[in-house]
C-alpha cells in the first residue's frame, strides 16, 4: 500500500525507540489506514510502534524582546527647564526675537534667536560680556556685547 506520502513498508524512518532511548533510524514493518503502524529499529531490532522524534524544544532562553520603544523619559531638569521657559515667555513677542550673534550688542530681558538653542531670554547680564540666556533647554552663558553692563 502506497499512501500520499509515499510512505510504505520497507521505508526507513527516523521514530523514536525505547531501547535506544534516542531517535533512531527505523524500518517500517506494518502501515496501516496510511500511517506507520509498527517499525523496526535499526540499531536493537526492537519492533514497536512508532513514535514520531520529537522536536527538541531549544532551551536557549529566548532573548526578550525589547520592549516597544518608548518614548525617549526626558529628565526632570529638562522638563522644568521647559515650564520656566514657557512661563516666562508668556506675553513675549517671539517675533521681536534678535537673531544671536556673539558680536550683537543685547541687553537684559531682550529675547534673542540662537541657531542651536532657539528663542532665549536674556535674564541677566553675568559680566560685560557674558548674558544669561533662558532657553527651553535650560540656562545658557553666552558671550556678547552688553549695552548696559553690570552697574557697580
Ligand atoms: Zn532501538
Amino acid at each position: 500500500m502506497t499512501t500520499s506520502q509515499g510512505l510504505d513498508a520497507g521505508q526507513e524512518i527516523d521514530s523514536q525507540c525505547l531501547k535506544c532511548k534516542r531517535v533512531t533510524n527505523h524500518i517500517i514493518i506494518a502501515m496501516a489506514e496510511g500511517k506507520i503502524a509498527k517499525v523496526e529499529c535499526n540499531v536493537c531490532g526492537a519492533r514497536h510502534k512508532y513514535r514520531p522524534p520529537k522536536i527538541k524544544k531549544s532551551k536557549k532562553v529566548t532573548k526578550k524582546k525589547k520592549v516597544a520603544k518608548k518614548a525617549p523619559k526626558i529628565p526632570i531638569s529638562q522638563i522644568k527647564a521647559e515650564a520656566h521657559f514657557e512661563k516666562i515667555m508668556e506675553g513675549l513677542d517671539s517675533s521681536t526675537a534678535k537673531p544671536y550673534f556673539m558680536t550683537e550688542t543685547f541687553s537684559k530681558d531682550d529675547l534673542i534667536d540662537h541657531s542651536i538653542f532657539g528663542m532665549g531670554l536674556i535674564t541677566s547680564i553675568i559680566q560685560p560680556n557674558k548674558i544669561e540666556v533662558t532657553f527651553k533647554v535650560g540656562s545658557k552663558l553666552l558671550i556678547c556685547k552688553v549695552k548696559n553692563p553690570l552697574k557697580k
